[in-house]
């Protein structure tokens, strides 16, 4: 994609690497990282997954794209995950030894249920689905997750400090966090989610999890009540001071940089050199732009569909180039019921020509006006790489019916969302991979009402019903909820 000419940076202080690895850009031997808005000073791995969002507001991107040669994709091809994620990752990363990191990743993916990770299924001619469902909260999520959680566990107990992570949460990204982070010695964990406005089977990935440092609370309000109180917490300086709070949202690098293995685990495959055409069901624009990372890394990637539900302003960009947040409305695919995408202003930060203070100017349209405008010399790049579609409730059901006739798999109500933009777009001879984002089980209800038979759980969570639940239920008071999580660290 021609959003800003690629730089081919010439190799120097790769030698260490092994053959097949990521080449570090030129200008250094370590990427360094840039905030999208421009106005703060740069920051090493290490410094950008401990921040998570700027102090100017902006988002972390590397400073330069690490390379993905030709050579280097053919030795991936047939290459195992685990050997993939490390040459994939290795370049963006410091502040870990080699042989530590591999052992990190083993670690992160050891508990997944298909030794693949990341399996390609064919459903149809030149068309696959990617299942990134098979970790231990049954979404893609935890791809990311399991590998952040280790790697701040390590990067804190090495500079010896602690922190508390508090989150809230209306489904996979609380539940994703907590098995990330069950049981790691540097961390305490505290999810807040709307007393009884989940799923029982979401509720239920949280609540069972037995670890001490895990602690689940039921907020008698709703989500954005749960929001607020986050909130409140973040804004009182001393609180945030005495427990050392953190968060681990979709903004968080590392989670990125976790996304964009599978794209390339996914097109070597196929490939290794032919173009793929990629189709993302997609909210908060994290997974889709980790495909255009791996993109912008010399992935030969024909196209990255971003299909949403009715929540469709992405689509809306693709479409005109104002970007406009409405409300939100509920569907089948909640995990996608989301207005402003947080991770999209760092494909702005590049459509803009990586210009901070161009970002800023529409993010502060954003905030008074409530929209903002791009040109065709911004709009023009994007669409010769991305491409949209927004999916109604309608056809997402008939998808899973189809998919099942088809195929007779069962789809997540998000997964269907994606191929039924994958046909709307039509099938041709690039293939197609769908990223199937969720198991059918964590969505079983939409699941069974559209293909009249109910998905089962997998094997290592059928015993979700019957395991014992702890969880403590709070007013929506910050008061409450402050004295409550300083009696659980102290
Ligand atoms: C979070 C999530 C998405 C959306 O991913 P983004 O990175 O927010 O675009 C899609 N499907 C499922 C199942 C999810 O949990």
């Amino acid at each position: 994609m021609g959003v800003r000419p690629a730089r081919l940076p010439l190799d120097r202080g790769a030698d260490r690497l092994a053959a097949g690895t990521a080449r570090r850009p030129e200008s250094s031997s370590l990427v360094h990282y840039v905030s999208s808005r421009g106005r703060v000073p740069d920051l090493s791995f290490e410094g950008v997954m401990r921040a998570g969002l700027a102090a100017d507001g902006g988002l972390y991107v590397p400073a330069e794209w690490p390379r993905l040669e030709p050579a280097a994709l053919r030795e991936l091809a047939g290459a195992p995950y685990r050997e993939v994620a490390f040459r994939v990752m290795w370049p963006f990363v410091d502040g870990f030894e080699e042989a530590r990191f591999r052992e990190l990743i083993a670690e992160a993916y050891a508990g997944f249920a298909h030794a693949e990770v990341a399996p390609l299924v064919q459903i149809g001619p030149g068309h696959w689905l990617m299942e990134l469902f098979h970790g231990p909260t049954l979404a893609f999520k935890d791809v990311a997750m399991q590998l952040l959680g280790r790697m701040f566990d390590e990067v804190l107990d090495r500079r010896g400090e602690r922190v508390t992570i508090v989150g809230a949460t209306s489904g996979d990204t609380g539940a994703a966090a907590i098995e990330a982070f069950r049981e790691r010695q540097a961390v305490e964990v505290f999810i807040l989610y709307p007393d009884g406005r989940i799923s029982e089977a979401q509720r239920r990935q949280m609540t069972t999890v037995d670890a001490p440092n895990v602690h689940t609370i039921a907020i008698q309000g709703t989500f954005d009540d749960c929001q607020a109180l986050l909130k409140g917490m973040f804004n009182d300086a001393g609180f945030r001071e005495e427990l050392r709070l953190s968060a681990v949202n979709s903004i968080n690098w590392a989670r990125v940089l976790a996304q964009i293995v599978y794209y390339v685990y996914a097109a070597v495959q196929l490939g290794p050199e032919r173009p793929v055409r990629f189709v993302v069901p997609t909210g908060n624009f994290g997974d889709i732009y980790a495909g255009y990372v791996a993109h912008r890394m010399g992935l030969p990637v024909a196209r990255l569909v971003a299909a949403t539900n009715r929540n469709d302003i992405l689509h809306r960009f693709f479409q005109s180039g104002e970007y406009r947040p409405s409300t939100v409305v509920a569907t089948q695919s909640p995990s996608m019921d989301i207005q402003v995408a947080s991770n999209f202003e760092r494909l702005l930060f590049d459509l803009c020509d990586r210009d901070g203070a161009e970002v800023s100017t529409l993010m502060r349209q954003l905030e008074t006006e409530g929209r903002f405008v791009v040109g065709d010399n911004r709009l023009g790049p994007a669409r010769a790489l991305f491409a949209s579609a927004s999916i109604d409730e309608a056809e997402t059901t008939a998808t899973i019916r189809r998919v099942r006739e088809m195929t007779g798999m069962l789809v997540d109500p998000h997964t269907a969302v994606g191929i039924a933009a994958a046909w709307a777009g039509g099938l041709d001879a690039t293939p197609t991979i769908n990223l199937a984002t969720a198991h059918a089980a964590k969505f079983g209800d939409a699941v069974a009402r559209a293909a009249g038979t109910a998905p089962a759980l997998p094997a290592h969570i059928a015993d979700l019903y019957q395991r014992e639940e702890h969880f403590t239920v709070l007013p929506n008071d910050l008061e409450a909820v402050q004295a409550h999580i300083r009696a659980q660290v102290h």
